[in-house]
């Protein structure tokens, strides 16, 4: 079954005649829309805060799979000879199944970072790539009972390390400011650009590393990053996100790149709330211990008392 929705050809995974993957999706789960925030245009599915234990999984034009894990989106990328998965979620789904059920291929699995969200289903697969800032965050969880590979091995990813997955190349490149352990993925047949939380489609938070960096300083390095980003910008077609939507505009750089400029003359446009996309006002202390800039379509949560 597809349907035809804008340039995107989509196919559900309910369509394949596996089985044992019928429980994962729910058609009127899978419905998504394309969304205006403040005329960034994106994709985000819809309803997928509702979706509990459910996965959707949605097959875009250029060869990329979108996993979506309630609030947070997985991809896999296929190769001739391989696959890649970009992150495994919260590990309360049988990812390696859903994964199985797209494609049979050897698998890859790489990790954007070390948050719980992109680690939690590490244990289904026998040897994960992260940053090494990752390690002892990812092994902090020890994997539920159920998954197959407790004490699964993880591998060091290097800045610049290709991933070769046959007539198909991925680039890991080390991107860290919302965390010291992010890399982010370019997929030079597509043209996709992986980012993990360093670039996301609701606001990036600055308030979730693990050392004590002045507010100031992580903004610097963001700034530095976003350069970097920009010294391949001819490669990239879009951004793939794992929060808030994905196919997101390149342009989305420039706005970071405006945002931290203002940020570090203190002229950004601070918000009268820290919640915003997907973001609710209690999070991480909430009004009282957060701040939210905005400038242009981008935006930043960071903790107060770090400025
Ligand atoms: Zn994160």
């Amino acid at each position: 079954m597809e349907k035809e929705e804008g340039k995107e050809k989509r196919r559900y995974i309910y369509t394949l005649t596996k089985p044992t993957l019928s429980y994962i999706l729910k058609k009127e789960m899978r419905k998504t829309e394309y969304y205006d925030k403040r005329g960034l245009t994106m994709k985000r599915d819809i309803n997928y805060g509702l979706m509990g234990k459910k996965i959707g999984v949605t097959k875009t034009d250029f060869d990329v799979w979108v996993i979506q894990i309630k609030n947070v989106t997985c991809y896999l990328i296929e190769g001739k000879d391989q696959a890649m998965l970009i992150d495994t979620g919260y590990g309360r789904n049988d990812l390696k199944r859903v994964v199985q059920g797209i494609c049979g291929l050897p698998l890859i699995v790489v990790n954007t970072h070390g948050h719980y969200d992109h680690v939690g289903g590490n244990g289904y697969f026998p040897e994960v790539w992260m940053g090494k800032e990752a390690f002892s965050l990812a092994k902090k969880k020890r994997p539920k009972r159920r998954m197959p590979y407790k004490d699964y091995k993880v591998l060091a990813l290097e800045d610049g390390q290709v991933f070769d997955l046959g007539e198909r190349q991925i680039t890991a490149y080390v991107l860290a400011a919302h965390h010291e352990s992010s890399f982010v993925f370019l997929d030079h047949n597509s043209g996709s650009l992986f980012t993990g939380d360093e670039l996301e489609g609701g606001q990036v938070l600055l308030n979730v590393r693990e050392d004590n960096l002045a507010y100031k300083d992580i903004v610097r390095k963001y700034l530095a990053n976003m350069h970097k980003l920009k010294e391949m910008e001819d490669k990239i077609k879009r951004i793939m996100a794992s929060h808030n939507g994905y196919c997101l505009s390149p342009s989305y750089i420039d706005d970071y790149i405006e945002l931290c400029e203002k940020l570090l003359e203190d002229k950004a446009t601070l918000m009268a709330n820290p919640s915003g996309y997907w973001f609710p006002a209690y999070l991480f202390g909430g009004k009282r211990k957060l701040a939210r800039v905005e400038e242009a379509k981008a935006s930043f949560v960071y903790r107060k008392e770090k400025r």
